[in-house]
């Protein structure tokens, strides 16, 4: 906790930056305005309720008159004062509003000390009290307790000393209290405000740490995203790689195994690519292997997985799809292929083969793939530009 001695002015007992002590006079508002909401209920009360020993004390006459009305006067005030703090809602001026209703208190001790005559030492005892209860009201702002409690507390003792009616041995006892209860208040204002202060320092401090570390797990998950994004993916078409697509067809396979599903299985390969790639280099060559590619995936579904297994070749797993279905895949990509454009011109036209392969009961992936790159391997022989299906 002591970490944060130097952020807190020892005298003022303020946070040294200024935008922190507003930030915290706004944290702290609401419980702060939660305590004074039941102190103004005890003191409206404790105010009226003194009407009774004044009553006791002097009978019913003219000064008691005059204390009641100040009384009753001071606890209007005082819940006024309340009801448009709660309004306004603000901490600055709640904390004006309870330097002003401090000196309200002051004000009203005055009056009562001024036209009550026999001024009894009972009294002196709530004086005293109002005292502490201006440290404790005003438990945020230390120099206003300060301004407010001891001005007030002067202002009492000179008027005991040209109004009242005390004698002096009493006098000397009131004034002693003063001192104590002053520096008691002092002591408890000043903790209060030293301890609040610290809480909120760490509170933030707390927070900031928090918000850090998150971040640090935000960038760590995207991180680790990102190099799982990388092993799987083929860097320049960002299709899926050969090693992720053995993974996802292990499965594939497991399945249609397991609940008799149809499956289909593709080899794609570009016709005469080393010519393309010797006529417009291979810079273009790669503008046309990433163009291919978006061709491709914009025709399969979602289920399909697509990926480039070689420099031009690619591969295409169409699960829930039977040989007609796969027929009628392989010829619409094939067909695509041939009459689209492709390279930064738009002006090269290429075609491909298919090798076409259908999943039995037993078959091993390595099965699948070997019995369509035979396919595909007669296509190529058979003029290319054509489906061939294994048999
Ligand atoms: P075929 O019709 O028999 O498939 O003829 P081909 O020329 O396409 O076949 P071959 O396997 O002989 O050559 C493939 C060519 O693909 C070789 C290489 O120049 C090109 N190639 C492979 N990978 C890349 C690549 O990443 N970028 C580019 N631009 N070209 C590549
Ligand atoms: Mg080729
Ligand atoms: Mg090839």
């Amino acid at each position: 906790m002591n970490k944060f001695k130097n952020e807190i002015h020892p005298f003022l007992v303020v946070l040294r930056d200024q935008g922190k002590e507003k930030k915290f006079l706004e944290w702290s508002f609401p419980d702060h305005f939660n305590f004074f909401k039941i102190m103004v209920y005890v003191g409206i009360f404790a105010t009226i309720a003194f009407i009774i020993p004044d009553f006791l004390k002097s009978g019913l006459n003219k000064s008691l008159i005059i204390s009641s009305i100040s009384r009753t006067i001071f606890s209007i005030a005082v819940y006024l004062m309340f009801v448009v703090i709660k309004r306004v809602n603000k901490p600055v001026v709640f904390h004006r509003l309870l330097f002003i209703l401090s000196n309200l208190i002051t004000i009203n001790i005055t009056i009562v000390i001024i036209t009550m005559k026999n001024h009894s030492i009972i009294y002196s005892l709530s004086e005293i009290i109002s005292i502490i209860v201006i440290y404790v009201l005003l438990k945020q702002r230390f120099l206003y307790s300060l301004l407010s409690a001891i001005p007030a507390s002067i202002v009492i003792i000179v008027s005991h000393i040209i109004y009242g009616d005390l004698d002096v041995p009493s006098l000397q006892t009131i004034i002693f209290a003063f001192i104590l209860a002053n520096l008691i208040g002092i002591i408890y204002n000043r903790n209060i405000n030293i301890s609040s202060r610290k809480e909120y320092l760490s509170l933030i401090l707390e927070q900031k740490l928090n918000a850090r570390l998150e971040k640090e797990i935000e960038q760590r998950e995207k991180f680790q995203n990102d190099l799982l994004e990388i092993a799987r993916t083929d860097h320049l078409t960002s299709l899926y790689n050969r090693r992720f697509f053995m993974d996802l067809a292990a499965q594939e396979i497991f399945k249609s195994e397991r609940y008799g599903i149809p499956m289909s299985l593709l080899t794609i390969d570009i016709d005469h690519f080393k010519a393309v790639n010797d006529q417009y280099g291979h810079p273009e060559g790669d503008v046309i292997l990433i163009e291919f590619s978006k061709k491709l995936k914009s025709m399969i579904r979602k289920s399909d997985v697509l990926a480039r297994i070689g420099g031009e070749e690619f591969i295409l797993l169409a699960p829930n799809t039977e040989m007609h279905g796969a027929d009628i895949l392989a010829e619409n990509l094939r067909h695509l292929i041939e009459h689209s454009s492709f390279g930064t011109k738009d002006n090269i036209k290429i075609t491909i083969s298919v090798g076409v392969a259908q999943f039995n009961n037993g078959d091993t992936l390595a099965d699948l793939m070997r019995n369509s790159d035979k396919a595909l391997y007669l296509a190529k022989n058979n003029g290319r530009n054509q489906v061939i299906f294994f048999n």
